[in-house]
């Protein structure tokens, strides 16, 4: 029964409801599309939110709480409507009024477009630190662009990918404010040079620059159950109203100025789609100086309304840039402080560099920024003289402590070789230097930042990522939550480190039983929803194995694949072979330049196509790509899984976070020894994973010693070396054969090992089979899973940022 209270709330919530509804659209409830129901419900919950969201800021300023900064290219948020239902704690009467007025809000939590403003990884750990922010009512707020598109929608067709692009605002997005009296000024282009005075000093001018104008979108982010609203803003791209009449110009001169206005309109227009990869674009350079130059201007111009001295900012605000892509936060706060505040250099670079801090995200040589300095100059032409300038101190130093050691400045220095190389200039500029998995961090200072670690040994520390359990097990697995509810209490969905509790249970067939069940619960309807999308009938008792990320050669796809393709020549040899029945599920976009990974799906899809439809084969295996792999998919993935692939080279992935989202709900990780799955192998141990494959020292000794050769491996495997031909000639080549992926396996010489770890991989598969057998068994690692997921919860991941490299406390409203 309801309480009066709670009949009271529900009554309430139901006329705000009708009344948002009435006042939108004027028109009756039953006219209402769903869409509209949609939109009715969330400015219904802005309501509420803005309350919170004027109090909350309110509070910071009262109490000048110091606040942080997360500069981030992308935020890959996902829907809102559900997540921010629970934080609000409104979820029952939200829940009994719409059963009152016949709605069903999942139909209405449906209607919500993916917020996909990022690629992968990445994007989606900005949008989990912003979550944790606002929950642990920390004073952090996410800065980015607002992309008129966001991260293409795949499409299988005929095996292969095909991008469309995704018109995510067409509709308006909801939870967004326009602030359009916030707006900031960007220059690009034009010339900077230094002028003499007459009293002999130089003064810095930027003159003949183009103005574009930043209007700030603010969405949002609700904390959970702390009434906290923190901001995510993001920054578009328009016009600036005076631009049309500047002066005197010629027809000539205005003709190409508005040219150039138009491209610089067109800066916030697209999401670049590459993940892990750099692609020397002047549209990217330009959408990272315009964010972070609006982003560190609207900053200052806030922190000047406290009326503090300048040389205060480190004690007020912290900014924490996410990878390279904002590293032009710290010339562009110097330029601030130098030009604008006229500050003496030192002072400012001291305040500069207590305020920035910056998190490595990779060690791959190609995903490294480097931008042309011919382009660069052209582009932010007072941003570059100010590197310069920061480059030329820095290297007095560096020859100072090294002399005679050119090697060392070659290794160090931003300007070298024509190029601006952006993670030196965001080590140079930061007070701390973060990876993001224990074996990540160490690879950072053991090689790829070893000069830099030397030189600097303070700064660099490791912050092992993490993920919101509120999104990833609260919102998409609510029957495992309360699950553990009964188990444990509640707590652990403030405190996540409790679900270490759950251990009480490990020996528990009852719990086993219950967690079972939830399981197959998820896997039942994970197989309605591949019928409906793929038409494929899946038995919902096999294993359901899972590799779910965007696709790249070193998270190793490919040698999935071939698995899947040896064990379907095994089941065509004998097809009574004793196999458990399995159902192997891929999801991941390729990046559209990228051809190896496009033909690693086509043959993804192709050996899926015939393995399903072969008689020998398809009651003992299927294969399943969903296309369109983004965040509400993936929340209906991770509980339905069994086993979380994680088979990345060792020491290619730097921390992986897919990995925490299987594991937090129950999911076996078979992998390698890379990134987070270290972590993850010392938490729950040997029994309850299982681990394969080279280690990353072997993996680098064989890049260093250059004895590895792939036709050795392929010569002396037979598995390995049936497969391989199989691209070529055999049942999977009717349709075209797989050349270009032979000739990249044996050109790069198998530069990410699929050839050595194959047989591991394989017998790896045969354990996780054999112990899937066992169901108490596989039960009790799943329990012990779950348990140790706690600490890769963003929340501990962030109190770790909190504490020690923002030097920021959490508050109470
Ligand atoms: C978690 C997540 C990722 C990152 O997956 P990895 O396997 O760690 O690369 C990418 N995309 C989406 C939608 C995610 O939710």
């Amino acid at each position: 029964m309801l309480t009066y209270k709670a009949l009271e709330e529900k009554n309430q919530f139901e006329r705000l409801f009708l009344e948002t509804a009435s006042v939108m659209f004027g028109q009756d409830m039953e006219e209402l599309s769903k869409e509209n129901l949609y939109q009715a419900l969330v400015h219904t919950l802005r309501q509420y939110i803005s309350n919170n969201w004027i109090q909350t800021n309110k509070y910071y300023s009262d109490h000048e709480e110091k606040q942080i900064y997360y500069f981030s290219i992308e935020f890959l948020l996902g829907r809102l409507l559900n997540c921010n239902i629970m934080n609000l704690d409104i979820g029952e009467v939200c829940n009994l009024a719409m059963q009152h007025l016949g709605i069903d809000l999942d139909e209405l939590f449906e209607q919500e477009p993916d917020a996909g403003l990022g690629n992968g990884g990445l994007g989606r750990l900005a949008a989990c630190f912003i979550d944790s922010m606002a929950s642990l009512g920390i004073a952090g707020h996410g800065c980015s662009i607002r992309y008129q598109y966001g991260l293409f929608e795949q499409k299988i067709i005929d095996n292969n990918q095909v991008e469309i692009p995704d018109n995510w605002l067409k509709n308006g997005f909801s939870w967004e404010y326009r602030k359009a009296e916030k707006e900031i000024s960007v220059k690009f282009a034009g010339n900077a040079y230094m002028k003499k005075l007459p009293d002999g000093s130089l003064l810095p001018v930027h003159e003949n620059y183009t103005t574009v104008s930043a209007v700030p979108y603010d969405v949002p982010i609700v904390g959970y159950h702390n009434g906290i609203v923190n901001t995510l803003r993001l920054w578009n791209a328009e016009v600036s109203e005076n631009f049309a009449e500047s002066g005197n110009l010629s027809h000539e001169q205005l003709q190409e100025k508005l040219n150039f206005q138009y491209r610089l309109k067109a800066i916030t227009n697209c999401l670049y789609p590459d993940d892990s990869s750099k692609k020397g674009k002047i549209l990217r350079l330009t959408q990272e100086y315009f964010f972070v130059s609006a982003g560190i201007q609207s900053i200052v111009r806030h922190y000047k309304k406290l009326n503090l001295p300048l040389i205060k900012l480190p004690d007020k605000i912290a900014i924490h840039i996410n990878d390279t892509h904002p590293a032009m936060a710290i010339p562009e706060l110097m330029r601030i402080l130098v030009d604008i505040e006229h500050m003496n250099w030192d002072e400012a670079w001291d305040i500069t560099i207590k305020t920035m801090a910056y998190t490595n995200h990779t060690i791959l040589p190609e995903a490294l920024e480097t931008w042309s300095i011919d382009m660069f100059k052209a582009l932010v032409p007072r941003i570059y003289m100010i590197i310069d300038e920061i480059n030329r101190r820095f290297l007095i130093n560096v020859r100072d402590r090294y002399p005679d050691n050119e090697e060392i400045v070659h290794n160090l220095s931003i300007l070298q070789d024509g190029l601006v190389h952006m993670a030196r200039l965001a080590v140079i500029g930061s007070h701390s230097v973060n990876g993001v998995a224990k074996i990540h961090s160490d690879i950072l200072k053991d090689y790829s930042m070893k000069a830099f670690h030397e030189y600097y040994p303070h700064k660099f520390n490791n912050k092992t990522n993490g993920i919101t359990h509120r999104r990833w097990l609260m919102v998409s697995n609510p029957q495992l939550s309360e699950v553990i509810d009964d188990l444990i209490t509640d707590k652990w969905r403030t405190h996540p480190s409790q679900l270490i509790k759950l251990l009480d249970y490990k020996d528990d067939t009852n719990v086993f039983e219950k967690l079972y069940q939830v399981k197959q619960l998820h896997k039942n309807n994970l197989s309605k929803l591949i019928k409906i999308r793929n038409n494929i009938t899946i038995d919902p008792e096999s294993i359901f194995d899972i590799q779910i990320k965007r696709i790249h050669s070193y998270k190793r796809q490919i040698m999935n694949i071939f698995h899947l393709m040896h064990l379907y020549n095994a089941l065509c040899e004998n097809p009574n072979l004793e196999m458990t029945p399995r159902t192997f599920i891929f999801g991941g976009k390729a990046a559209p330049s990228y051809h190896i990974a496009k033909e690693t799906i086509r043959l993804i899809n192709t050996v899926a196509s015939i393995v399903n439809n072969d008689k020998r084969a398809n009651k003992k295996m299927k294969i399943v790509f969903l296309e369109n792999y983004g965040t509400s998919l993936a929340e209906k993935l991770f509980p339905a899984a069994n086993v979380s692939e994680q088979i990345s080279t060792a020491g290619k992935e730097a921390s992986g976070t897919s990995n925490m989202k299987f594991m937090m709900n129950g999911a076996i990780t078979l992998g390698t020894l890379d990134g987070a799955n270290v972590e993850i192998h010392d938490a729950v141990g040997s029994d309850n994973c299982v681990i394969f494959g080279l280690n990353a020292n072997e993996i680098l000794s064989y890049y260093q010693n250059g004895h590895y050769s792939a036709w050795n491996e392929y010569n002396n495997n037979s598995a390995i070396h049936c497969v391989v031909d199989q691209l070529l000639t055999g049942p999977f080549t009717k349709n075209g054969d797989f050349q270009d992926l032979y000739n990249y396996l044996f050109g790069s010489n198998d530069e990410y090992f699929v050839f050595k770890d194959f047989p591991a991989y394989c017998q790896a598969h045969k354990i996780i089979e054999k112990k899937y057998q066992d169901k108490n068994n596989w039960q009790k690692s799943s329990l012990i899973n779950i348990a140790h997921s706690g600490i890769f919860s963003s929340d501990r991941t962030i109190s770790e940022y909190a504490k020690n490299i923002w030097n920021i406390h959490p508050i109470k409203l």
